[in-house]
């Protein structure tokens, strides 16, 4: 009985990140388009430092990596194939800033796991979905940002009770994305955990919801969101247990995009584009707004 119950909630937060209501209309909360900013493009704009540039430029468009299942970061419209959220707009900030209308970035959908292999084989030009600036990282990509703070957090069914750090999880199953920071940090910190990954967070999400596994653990924005979209199934608990600063990910050689990236960072968020569309996208999930952290221009290695 309560199996079917959770089947069925699998499905309404399918439904839910397809954009398809309850009898086919819009969902209650989710990103409006009516309320976001439109962005100015940069007339005349050049970089001919940069290669990532100059190969758009010829190509007359961007290439920008993003998640298409996070609910107000980066959601793709099955039926329309239209990208929306938090992360989504960003990309677009920083297009008009490039030059190029925002409307004709091609998103490509890369997995957490491989991200770093997309910008170095060139498959996308920028990367913008929840990408945690770290050394390691950085060994291997340039980040532009950060634009945003988020933390790692637990996300449990509602009728869990009492497990509330990831130390409370210590036997048990929890689900993150390959390759991601909190799976890492799991495996490092909290060794007793049974850590199970996908390629996806959404996977995890269903595997919550049908009992496989007792939490899933990542960014608490990412969270927050699958939460609001099926409130009677989900929660957030406990308290962020980490520093995840969101860059925008650039292949390594390219200094000049990144410096160019965090000047157009820094105007958007002074125009006030970076909290109109923050209010259109993320706030909607509930999480209070943050001020955005200082930009981190670190020197070209
Ligand atoms: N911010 C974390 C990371 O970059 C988790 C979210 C994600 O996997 O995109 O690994």
């Amino acid at each position: 009985m309560m199996a079917t119950r959770r089947a069925l909630a699998a499905l309404l937060l399918a439904l839910a990140l397809a954009g398809c209501g309850k009898s086919g209309s819009p969902p209650v909360k989710g990103p409006k388009a009516e309320l976001l900013p439109h962005y100015a493009v940069a007339k005349d704009f050049s970089l001919p430092d940069s290669s990532v540039w100059r190969r758009a430029k010829n190509r007359g468009h961007l290439i920008v990596g993003a998640k298409e299942d996070q609910p107000y970061l980066g959601e793709k419209d099955p039926a329309t194939g239209v990208y929306t959220g938090f992360d989504i707009e960003i990309a677009k900030m920083m297009s008009a800033s490039l030059g190029f209308e925002p409307s004709t970035i091609q998103f490509k959908t890369i997995a957490s796991a491989n991200r770093e292999t997309a910008l170095q084989n060139g498959q996308i030009d920028y990367y913008v979905g929840t990408y945690t600036i770290n050394d390691n990282r950085k060994k291997l990509v340039g980040f532009a940002g950060p634009y945003y703070m988020a933390g790692q957090g637990l996300l449990v069914r509602t009728d869990e009770n009492g497990l509330t750090t990831p130390q409370d999880f210590d036997g048990k199953r929890v689900c993150s994305a390959a390759g991601s920071t909190p799976y890492q940090r799991m495996e490092k910190d909290y060794p007793k955990v049974d850590m199970v990954a996908y390629d996806t967070y959404s996977v995890c999400v269903d595997n919550l919801l049908t009992f496989q596994v007792d939490a899933v653990t990542t960014d608490d924005t990412i969270l927050s969101g699958y939460a609001a979209k099926v409130p009677d199934e989900l929660k957030v608990v406990g308290k962020p247990f980490s520093k995840e600063p969101y860059g925008i990910g650039v292949p390594k050689s390219d200094n000049a995009l990144r410096f160019a990236l965090d000047d157009a960072i820094e105007a958007h968020e002074k125009n006030g584009d970076w909290k109109k569309a923050y209010d259109a996208t993320l706030g909607l999930s509930g999480r209070p707004p943050a001020p955005a952290p200082p930009i981190d221009r670190y020197p070209a290695s």
